[in-house]
């Protein structure tokens, strides 16, 4: 092949993969589906890393040093839940991505080597879940100018809470609330573009442990939640994440703001019954925060 070809031959294929656009109604898979794309309507995108069940069986297990290989179970249900619930009350939903793989073989909330411990075969789903987060993100901000970013996992800690992951430590998160060092903090946070922005200008203190935190919100609603008014943080021998790989890398994008949501088991993922209770009360909250803080006219979403 000349080179002259080859060029527009590259051109081609470059144009191809960029210019595919996602609908919303339609779903989305790779070629095996390993990895899952439900594009949405609205300033909000669920990213669920952790709960795949496919297992490779010829693909070697994750053994690499700081491997964790443990299933967040049921939380694909969850965003399916939360994603049922929005199209029945709002009549619009999110954008969810989720791997089906099972984090034995592959770890989205990981960077690429550690993800794949070095597995050729698992870099093109690893590539491909994130280039649609990706998408989703820039979906919703060009179509709204800002979106939510909420990456949902399920943890096994003895509190039956959930822990909110806004990158702060605990320690940072008692200090904050404590009004003791607040600034310091804005600009590590996963929310720094939305206090940079928001409509009533709240502090981080306000937005993590504030009476209209979203926190406080989903302990109102029947969640426990850390960081919220009612439990501001993890005391040092208690067991916290505050938020991994997808928090940092998408949470603070260009007009995005967002945390982790890792679920604990009893009342949110241990009976069908709690996904949809869980899934409501995430919902209800989640649009409030959207209109109480953000410039997006709720009334024109999925319009
Ligand atoms: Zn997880």
């Amino acid at each position: 092949m000349n080179r002259t070809i080859l060029f527009f031959a590259l051109i081609t294929i470059t144009f191809r993969l960029t210019a595919q656009t996602y609908k919303e109604g339609n779903i989305y898979y790779d070629k095996n589906k390993w990895v899952e794309f439900i594009p949405g309507n609205m300033p909000l995108v669920i990213s669920v890393p952790h709960g795949g069940l496919i297992n490779l069986t010829d693909v070697p297990d994750r053994t690499c040093p700081d491997a964790i290989t443990v299933i967040d179970t049921h939380t694909q249900d969850l965003a399916k839940a939360i994603d049922s619930v929005f199209r029945r009350d709002y009549h619009f939903h999110p954008s969810i991505i989720l791997c089906n793989l099972r984090r034995l073989k592959v770890d989205m909330n990981r960077e690429i080597e550690l993800g794949t411990c070095g597995n050729e075969l698992m870099r093109t789903p690893w590539m491909q879940w994130h280039d649609w987060v990706d998408t989703a993100l820039a979906m919703a901000v060009k179509q709204y100018g800002q979106s939510a970013y909420i990456d949902l996992h399920a943890q096994g800690h003895p509190e039956q809470r959930l822990e909110l992951g806004y990158l702060l430590t605990p320690k940072e998160l008692e200090e904050s609330s404590k009004g003791d060092n607040d600034t310091a903090y804005t600009y590590k946070a996963s929310i720094k573009n939305l206090i940079a922005a928001n409509k009533g200008k709240l502090t981080l203190k306000e937005l993590l442990t504030g009476p209209n935190a979203f926190g406080t919100w989903m302990v109102e609603s029947g969640f426990p939640s850390v960081p919220s008014k009612q439990d501001p943080y993890a005391f040092s021998n208690q067991k916290y994440f505050n938020g991994g790989y997808n928090t940092a890398r998408y949470a603070r994008y260009p007009n995005v703001f967002g945390w982790q949501i890792e679920t604990n088991s009893k009342g949110v993922r241990d009976t069908p019954e709690a996904y949809y209770r869980f899934a409501e009360a995430f919902v209800k909250n989640i649009m409030r925060y959207i209109a109480t803080y953000t410039s997006i006219d709720v009334k024109k979403i999925g319009k």
